[in-house]
């Protein structure tokens, strides 16, 4: 296929991934619903059910981009413990264009802005001190980092002794026909909807690239091992089309 045999992922670095999403912030919200046929929405409730804060929580959503994560948090604080405003969430991302169109959403939304602050930062150099949050969430972040591991050591870092460590990520789909179909459909799908609805065929075969690319459900819960955490575990969404990969600090 056209993307098989296409060098665009070849020596892909900082550069290349910060035009991907400063292109593509604009139409970033409308392209995951058309993408995944609104299904991200329901992986993103779950995954906050998943995460399950407690009150009081300090929350970091690195790559956290136009703030889908971190609204859903504050949505999940204000049913499960309303008018209380002890918790708090970081949005860390390092496009300047995602974290405007971020903000915008939020006031558009009306949330509270002294419970969410907006920080530009590089997931593999977090601009945080040692041991500062209660938990840190990655979603559809990690495989855009060029680095994984020093991402993953800085989320161990900043995490809090107890700190929890949760990633949504594309992962790997074992089901032989459900793999071909989903085949079918990124490679040969997204990359047309991205020209045709945000004229940016590029940067949408990048993103389907990179999902290829990333590690398997095991290997990547192998390299959150490594960076120290202990009672890693995952889930698989959607047939492994998606997972939610979870561990500790110590
Ligand atoms: N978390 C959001 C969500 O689930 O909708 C946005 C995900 S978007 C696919 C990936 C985000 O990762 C982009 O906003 C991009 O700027 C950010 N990103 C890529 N490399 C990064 C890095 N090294 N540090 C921090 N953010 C990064």
């Amino acid at each position: 296929t056209t993307l098989v045999n296409c060098n665009l992922a070849k020596d892909k670095g900082e550069a290349f991934v910060h035009n991907v999403f400063s292109n593509v912030a604009d139409s970033y919200d409308k392209m995951n619903d058309l993408m995944s046929g609104g299904i991200h929405r329901l992986w993103k409730c779950y995954f906050i059910k998943t995460l399950d804060p407690l009150k009081s929580t300090h929350l970091l959503d690195v790559a956290g981009g136009t703030g889908d994560i971190a609204f859903r948090f504050l949505d999940h604080m204000k049913c499960k413990y309303p008018n209380d405003k002890s918790h708090k969430v970081t949005v860390c991302d390092i496009n300047e264009n995602m974290l405007e169109v971020g903000k915008k959403r939020a006031v558009k939304h009306g949330y509270d802005d002294s419970l969410i602050e907006w920080v530009h930062g590089d997931a593999q150099k977090l601009p945080f001190p040692d041991n500062s949050f209660d938990a840190y969430t990655i979603s559809f972040g990690i495989r855009n980092v060029v680095n994984i591991d020093a991402a993953l050591q800085e989320s161990y870092r900043v995490l809090k002794p107890g700190g929890i460590f949760l990633c949504l990520e594309f992962s790997k789909v074992r089901t032989p026909v459900i793999a071909d179909l989903y085949d079918l459909y990124s490679l040969n799908i997204i990359p047309v909807m991205g020209e045709v609805v945000a004229g940016d065929w590029r940067s949408y075969q990048y993103l389907v690239e990179s999902i290829r690319k990333f590690p398997d459900q095991k290997d990547f819960a192998d390299m959150i091992r490594s960076a120290g955490f202990h009672l890693v575990s995952y889930k698989n969404l959607t047939q492994g089309v998606a997972a939610i990969h979870m561990g500790y600090k110590r």
